[in-house]
């Protein structure tokens, strides 16, 4: 049995004082269990914060990006170790909108995998389809040209540790949900990719999360799907009330 992951990414959202608030409000409620873990992704500047505020209760806390650098000349930039030093757990990489309004590439994605590992941090790997290829019935080669380019030389202990996250670009804060078919047959097709491009074993282990207009009314259908492991949730990640229902349909 694969753990579950739900994951609320805040994106550039909340002021710190409502960054705190919420992790008041669901640190100590968040199942401590074998079934689910919770993570929330906030901005660099809260992540000190909320990573004190959460130390001994089971809510991770996660970047949402990183370079892939270890220091050096990169202004603006924030290096693994600076995430690992501060006691950061998971960090997203390759999401969409850092793909499509920063530049992200398949490559950046893959050094930053490699350099997530190597300071012990759990890379939470996005992919997805825009509408266009979608409808031109491109999504199963555009996503597992992604998950082999992000994975491209990682061991097969580190490709069990990881999570891939599902998200079609065209049901992200659309309100148009994937439909659990429709998530759940490329995240079968993800874990055939895996097994392929690494092994049987590696493919059993990685969890892959759906992403994309995920709320409660929604999260248990997709849930109950054979190849989704969790949930990557923007909007209605955002409500401390909401996050903990979507933590709850996962235990
Ligand atoms: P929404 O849940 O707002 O559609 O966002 C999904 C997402 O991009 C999570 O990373």
């Amino acid at each position: 049995m694969r753990k579950k992951v739900i994951a609320g990414n805040w994106k550039m959202n909340k002021l710190l004082g409502e960054a705190v608030q919420f992790v008041e409000d669901t640190k100590d409620k968040v199942a401590s269990n074998d079934k689910v873990e919770s993570v929330v992704c906030a901005p660099f500047p809260y992540l000190p914060t909320l990573v004190e505020k959460t130390k001994g209760t089971d809510l991770e806390v996660a970047a949402q990006n990183m370079h892939f650098e270890e220091s050096g000349a990169f202004t603006g930039e924030v290096s693994p170790s600076m995430l690992a030093d501060i006691g950061v757990t998971y960090v997203v990489l390759g999401h969409s909108e850092r793909r499509e309004m920063f530049a992200e590439t398949d490559e950046t994605v893959n050094k930053k995998a490699h350099a997530a590992f190597a300071h012990n941090l759990v890379p939470i790997v996005c992919v997805g389809e825009t509408l266009e290829q979608r409808e031109a019935n491109q999504t199963m080669t555009v996503v597992e040209e992604q998950v082999k380019a992000a994975l491209a030389g990682l061991s097969e202990e580190q490709v069990k540790e990881t999570i891939i996250a599902y998200e079609p670009i065209w049901a992200i804060g659309t309100g148009k949900t994937a439909t659990s078919e429709q998530a759940n047959e490329v995240c079968t097709h993800i874990r055939k990719v895996v097994a392929e491009a690494v092994s049987a074993a590696a493919a059993d282990a990685v969890r892959i999360q759906y992403g994309g207009s995920v709320k409660p009314a929604n999260v248990d259908e997709l849930l109950a799907q054979s190849d989704i492991d969790g949930a990557l949730v923007g909007g209605a990640s955002l409500e401390a009330d909401s996050f903990l229902q979507l933590v709850e349909a996962g235990t």
